[in-house]
Formats: C-alpha cells, structure tokens, sequence
C-alpha cells in the first residue's frame, strides 16, 4: 500500500466519521432558497459560498455579470501539479407547484435514507459535495493535493446567459487543466459515470401568414391558401418518413464516433423494453436501423415542439386559418453550431416556401472532450477508488449544457462526473438526494483531487 493510498483512506475514515455533520450542513446550506427566475437569495447564497472557499483557504469572490455574480475561488499553491477547475451553479429552479411537495422545499427533510429539498440534487447538494471533498483533504492532509478553482454560476437555471462571455471575460483567471462538472444524474442502476461531451441546440419558429384574416372553409376553401397546410409541407420537407433530417446540407459535417466512442457505447447497460414500456411506445422512432445510443450521441435531431393555427376548441369551426406557427429544435452533435444550422434551415425554407418567415431563436454549441484524453483515467481511478465500481463512459449525452464554454472558449477537456441519484426529480417537486451518493460523492471528490495530485500538469 502506498502513502497516498494510505491518505486517501484516512480522508475517506474522516468522512465516514464526519458524516451525520455533513448531511446537517448540507440541509442547512439548501435551506436558503437560491431562485435565479425570480432573483430570490441569490447574494445571499453566492456570500455564503464565498465565505465557505475563505474559510478553506481559498482567494474567493462573488464576480459580478450583467444579472447574478459567478463564485470564483482559487487555491493554486502547488506550481507543476494539474490545476482543476470545478464547475457547479448554485441557483435552483422555482419551487412551484407549492402543493405537490411532500415536505416544504425549503425546509430540508430526510425521508427513507433521502434529503429531500429544492437544490439538492441539482446542484446544490452536490457542489456542496465537492466543498466538503476540499475540507475533509484539509482536514487530514493540511494541504490540496493540487490546485483548485471553483466556478459557481448563479444562472444555469435561467439557461446560462452570460457564462460564455463571463468566461472568455476571464479567461486567464480560469486556467485549468482540466474542468469537472458534477451535475445530473449517475445511471439509474446507480453506477457512477463519466460524460464527455453534450450535444449542442438550435431552437426556432416558422411563421405562415397566407392571407389578411381567417376565412369560411366553404365560401373560401379551395381559394385561400391555408396556413396551416403550408407549415404541414414545409416541414414535410424537413425530415422524410424514414427519419432522415433532408434539410440541404444540414448533416454533410456531421463527425462519425470515433472507434474508443464505439466501444464506449457498447458497454453502456440497455433495457429497451424497459424504455417502451416506460414512454408506452411499440417501436422506436424512425430510422429504425439506428442503435439506441447512436441515436442520442452521434446524430442530429430535428423535433417539432408546437404546431399552432386555427381552432382547437370543443366541437368543431369551419375555419381556414390564414396563419401558422411551427416551433422547432435540432439537437446538435460535432462539429454543427447554431449558426451553420441556421443557416441552413433558412436557406432550405427560401427554397421551399419562401413566404413562410424563418426566425432563429436560441442556440448552444455542442461540446466534446475526446475520451482518450489523459485525465480520463485519473477520473476513472478515483471513482474506482471512491466507489468501487468501473464508471460507465458516455462519449455524449443527449441533452445540452453550456460545456462548450470550457472545451472551446477556455479549450480546456471537460468531464461530467455526476453524483445524484436518476430519480432525484430535479426541476420537479419532492427533488431529492440519497444520502448514500452524496457522502459517495465527497468521497469521490476527494479521490478525484488526490489521484489529479499524483500526477504532473
Ligand atoms: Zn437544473
């Protein structure tokens, strides 16, 4: 046995020891609500985070953007040791519907080895996780094993405007080797996992007017053209029956999974049937020769979200709508950005119905760390360390977060190491953390950051 491995035990003993405190700090820390939507605590928590990186020895403050300040502290005292950069947001999403809560969202409690609370799971609980990973270290080493900045947004609920200029702001104060998010979910066996990269987003709405006002289905139909009508064959030609994306150009650059991607994938646990039972569906979506990651990693999509014109009431009208309006997203995978995509949908509706008004609306780049980066292992070696299990490696989820900021703006690898449980019902009433995975988590942290201290920058 090592001396480090030695270390890192007597950390994991220490959190052991410490952890009925943990869990009580923890709820005392969720009990301050932290509602970016509705500008509630905010400072309040951001003074309560600085205080916690000061007390620990880090230079910490609370740096204003054009809306809530980002948390930015640093502990850089080892020069030739990797520096991580630690991301986490510490707003929450609004609490409502009040009246589906079993316990007050704001007044943690713990039921059946959980803590239920808004903010726990996502993110609060477990940046909180990573806080008393740096505290047990200090508490039994007396020193980081590595240099740490902790990056704390008070915006990712509200969708994370301004990190990406906040971050090519400062972009010399957050130099890393390597950033680390612990955010979302492990899988829903419980396996710890680690996730390279999102896929990116592109949102935006069409807009069919075909005539001054709505008209008599029998006195003008056949004679106006519906707006409803169009949209429907507009996006007819967007994607075929077979599933394809026939968008012009939209999927010429699209990169293929790499073979460590490939491999990745297929060892990722599956229960299909699980999953149609679960969304009450007898087939998956067309194409169907697509496997199920392939789906959610390596392809775009293309989603009609909302399809709106005429009469939806009770009984029926014999309407003609004159205007329509489709809103749409394309889920985007390496190398796509938002405004190729853009560009191409606009140039595909000018051919096919140049009256319909195209209007981008959002977008977010998608982002990817390739997986034989280095620091893979170091991650995989601490949550073997902390957890005693292999980690699950997802090349992509099919979701989209802002990590491009880290891998393009910052050009820093980026992973995701999760620590909440899959039914945490984050952004849902009666949000909860297992207290299990949150001790597994300081645990982890505390791993993460003694093996990157084995290492050299
Ligand atoms: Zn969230």
């Amino acid at each position: 046995m090592t001396a480090d491995q030695t270390a890192l035990e007597r950390v994991f003993a220490h959190i052991e020891a410490n952890s009925s405190s943990f869990i009580d700090r923890v709820m005392d820390y969720v009990r301050h609500p932290s509602i970016s939507a509705q500008n509630v605590g905010i400072a309040e928590v951001a003074a309560i985070l600085v205080d916690i990186l000061k007390g620990m020895g880090f230079e910490a403050e609370a740096i204003p953007t054009r809306n809530h300040p980002m948390v930015l502290g640093r502990r850089e005292k080892h020069p030739g040791k990797p520096t991580v950069l630690l991301y986490g947001h510490y707003d929450v999403q609004p609490p409502e519907p009040l009246d589906l809560w079993l316990s007050p969202p704001f007044e943690p409690t713990i039921r059946d080895g959980r803590i239920y609370a808004r903010g726990i799971g996502d993110n609060k609980g477990q940046h909180f996780a990573q806080l008393l990973a740096i505290e047990s270290i200090l508490a039994v080493m007396g020193d980081l094993p590595c240099n740490v900045l902790f990056l704390l947004e008070g915006e990712e609920e509200i969708g994370s405007p301004h990190i990406a200029e906040f971050v090519r702001e400062h972009a010399d104060e957050l130099k890393a080797d390597l950033v680390v998010t612990s955010d979302g979910p492990l899988h829903e066996s419980g396996m710890p996992i680690i996730t390279f990269g999102v896929r990116g987003v592109a949102s935006f709405e069409l807009r069919a007017k075909t005539a001054r006002r709505d008209a008599h289905s029998g006195n003008f139909g056949g004679v106006m053209p519906n707006a409803i009508w169009k949209l429907v064959h507009l996006l007819g030609t967007m994607k075929n029956e077979g599933g394809e994306i026939t968008i012009e150009g939209l999927n010429d650059p699209v990169i293929p999974p790499t073979n460590m991607e490939r491999e990745a994938v297929s060892r990722l646990p599956l229960d299909l049937d699980a999953i149609k039972a679960d969304l009450g569906i007898s087939q998956l979506d067309a194409p169907q020769d697509r496997a199920y990651f392939d789906r959610l990693m390596f392809h775009p999509t293309l989603t009609i979200n909302g399809l709106h014109g005429g009469y939806g009431g009770p009984g029926s009208k014999t309407v003609l709508p004159c205007e329509a309006f489709a809103k749409c997203d394309i889920r985007l995978v390496e190398p796509l950005t938002p405004e190729y995509v853009f560009d191409r949908v606009r140039a595909h509706v000018e051919r096919h119905a140049p009256d319909v008004e195209f209007v981008p609306l959002n977008g977010m780049l998608p982002s990817k760390t390739p997986m034989d980066n280095p620091f893979a292992d170091v991650i995989r070696e601490a949550i073997v360390a902390a957890r005693g299990v292999e980690p699950l490696l997802y090349p992509t989820v099919g979701g989209s977060l802002p990590d491009y900021v880290f891998t393009k703006i910052l050009k820093t690898p980026a992973f995701v190491v999760p620590y909440a449980n899959a039914d945490e019902a984050n952004h849902a009433p009666n949000e909860n953390l297992e207290i299990d995975l949150f001790i597994a988590g300081i645990k982890t942290g505390a791993a993460l950051l003694t093996k990157l201290g084995e290492g050299t920058a």
